[in-house]
């Protein structure tokens, strides 16, 4: 087990991927089975301003990424988190055991970003950005290699597997201490 995890005494999982490939519906599912607390960065930001306004063209809260990271310090550091967020690149390393990048079909994307009500910019950018695995390489810039895992959701049946393996993994995670 990795360095630096060793003052926790349960596991933090990155939950990341395009919008629209799961992430809040598997994050959900699995704290709600293991009883693990679920942030979701979008709402954080939301809820405590964590940001430096809108941006109109992205169509999304321009995230101030120090605030992000100073919220979270302490309670990344007691373990037992669940982080969903569709970026990955700015958390400091060594607050992840675990990081899951969620995959989802380019089709099966494009409609459930559409029935969100997406515009065709960003249905188009979302799309790209699953097409060319943007966070899947931004994952593996990010973090060593073992500890990224890349998962497919596309079904109900992907999701049931997806929740089997991280619970699974956490029941066998040991803190190095
Ligand atoms: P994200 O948080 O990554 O943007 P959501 O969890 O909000 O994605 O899921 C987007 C939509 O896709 C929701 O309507 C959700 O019910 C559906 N969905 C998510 N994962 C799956 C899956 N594995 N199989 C089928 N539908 C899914
Ligand atoms: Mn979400």
């Amino acid at each position: 087990m990795v360095e630096g995890s060793s003052k926790r005494k349960r596991p933090n999982i990155l939950v990341t991927g395009t919008p629209g490939t799961g992430k809040t519906t598997l994050s959900t599912a699995l704290a709600e089975s293991i009883q693990f607390r679920h942030i979701n960065v979008g709402d954080l930001v939301k809820d405590k301003n964590l940001h430096d306004g809108w941006d109109d063209e992205l169509d999304c809260f321009i995230l101030n990424e120090d605030l992000v990271c100073d919220e979270l310090e302490d309670v990344m550091e007691e373990g037992g988190n669940i982080v969903d967020h569709h970026g990955c690149d700015f958390f400091p390393e060594r607050w992840f055991d675990c990081v899951v990048v969620l995959q989802t079909d380019n089709t099966v994307l494009y409609d459930r970003l559409s029935h969100r009500g997406y515009n065709e910019t960003k249905l188009s950018n979302n799309v790209e950005c699953e097409i060319f695995q943007v966070i899947l390489e931004e994952a593996k810039e990010s973090y060593p290699e073992d500890r990224v895992v890349a998962l497919k959701s596309d079904t109900i049946e992907d999701m049931s597997r997806n929740i089997t393996t991280l619970t699974d993994w956490v029941s066998n995670w040991h803190s190095a201490s």
